[in-house]
């Protein structure tokens, strides 16, 4: 994943000598990030550069090792899947079941169960919370390779960390390095890549592991290398991820949710799965945690004033959070759809928000950000 302006909030959250290791959280530990890196957009037809991609301060993250990071010092109960939530009449606490017949409960339920959410499910209906699906589809590749094709693969002119390549036939391919923690041993190296595709929305993919796996090298064809070889390469049978791009709208009058007084939300994929190909979900992510972290501290320790302001307080600050989230991410959810639509079609494509715009924030998710809970400065955008 590429972290870039998420870093602002993750400074708030995380103390600096956690937030110190984070370039051992790279794909590639062993290439310090520096101030100038950017994701080079390249033309998968001819190999020309069309843009590098603006962007702050780019990192090239591994969920793994950056999920580690973060989990120093937390306590962490592993294992625990959601199933239902309930909520005291009194309106103080809410109550988290889990499927092995355990709960816990607290003042508030903070759900960040992912893009299929469960908490958002209980909280907007079976419907309602469905992904919507757009007319694209892609298949996720990992692959290792000899050390001489690993070596080739991230040997100039190819970016030897990441690079996308939309085609003027209208699909759009990526290539990263995905471990290369094994400085010395190219062949332990693991590559991911995919080639994004039309496919309509409402069309049942059938194709097997094996046939995703040659549709995708038929693809790759008409590319340039370094995808050509890397697609021609893997093996025409292992595990591949096949999935539709889908997005979910936070903003949407039918995807409202009532909070509880404050006592459940959503934040992260959860409340706004997007398309990824302007690579913003983690950024989003982050930032949500950051104002819900300013939320919670709002209210927290005001149980000294009584019950009733310690609620009040706490439906105050989380409508705060959501509003500022719904306004911020609602706008990404649906630039980002714009995005991965004009990544497919070329007459599009220089009008794409990844060219105007770049991975940078948009004007307005700056706004709400810096204005929720005057938080001016501790995010310096
Ligand atoms: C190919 C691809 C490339 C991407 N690139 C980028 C990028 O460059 N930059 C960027 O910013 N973003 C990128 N993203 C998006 C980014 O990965 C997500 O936005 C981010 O991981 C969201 O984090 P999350 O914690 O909200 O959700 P997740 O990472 O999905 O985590 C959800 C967690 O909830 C758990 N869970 C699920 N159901 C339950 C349940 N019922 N009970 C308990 N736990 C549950 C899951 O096991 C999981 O651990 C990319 C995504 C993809 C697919």
């Amino acid at each position: 994943m590429g972290l870039h302006w998420g870093l602002n909030p993750l400074r708030y959250l995380v103390p600096e000598d956690i937030l110190s290791h984070i370039e051992s959280t790279q794909v590639d530990p062993h290439v310090p990030t520096s101030d100038n890196d950017r994701l080079p957009m390249i033309n998968g037809q001819t190999g020309d550069m069309i843009i590098e991609i603006k962007s702050s301060k780019f990192y090239r993250l591994r969920r793994d090792k950056f999920r580690r990071m973060l989990m120093g010092g937390i306590d962490i109960r592993w294992g625990k899947k959601i199933t239902n939530v309930s909520y005291s009449d009194d309106k103080l606490t809410v109550t988290a079941k889990f499927e092995d017949g355990t709960s816990d409960t607290g003042s508030i339920l903070v759900a960040t169960d992912g893009p299929h959410s469960k908490v958002r499910t209980l909280l907007v209906g079976e419907e309602a919370a469905k992904v919507t699906p757009i007319d694209f589809a892609s298949t996720m590749c990992f692959t290792q390779h000899t050390r001489e094709h690993a070596l080739y693969l991230r040997a100039k002119p190819h970016n030897p960390l990441y690079q996308v390549a939309p085609h003027p036939e209208g699909c759009c391919a990526w290539l990263s390095l995905h471990d290369g923690d094994d400085k010395e041993h190219p062949e332990n190296w693991t590559f991911f890549h995919y080639i994004s595709f039309p496919e309509p929305r409402e069309e049942i993919n059938t194709r097997s592991n094996r046939e995703h796996i040659a549709h995708q090298k038929a693809m790759a064809r008409k590319f340039v290398d370094p995808w050509r070889s890397v697609f021609e390469w893997m093996p025409d049978d292992m595990d591949v991820w096949y999935s539709k791009l889908r997005n979910w709208d936070p903003s949407l009058p039918e995807h409202a949710w009532d909070n509880r007084a404050g006592r459940v939300t959503l934040a992260g994929d959860a409340a706004h799965p997007m398309t990824f190909q302007r690579g913003q979900g983690l950024n989003h992510a982050l930032q949500d945690s950051f104002t819900v972290c300013k939320a919670i501290e709002e209210f927290w320790g005001s149980r000294d004033e009584g019950e009733a302001a310690l609620i009040q307080k706490r439906t105050d600050a989380l409508a705060s959070y959501e509003a500022e989230m719904k306004a911020r991410a609602g706008e990404e959810v649906r630039l980002s759809g714009e995005n991965s639509l004009a990544m497919h079609d070329w007459s599009l494509l220089s009008k794409s928000p990844s060219l105007t715009k770049g991975m940078i924030l948009s004007r307005t998710c700056i706004r709400c950000a810096a204005l929720s809970f005057r938080a001016k400065k501790a995010v310096a955008y």
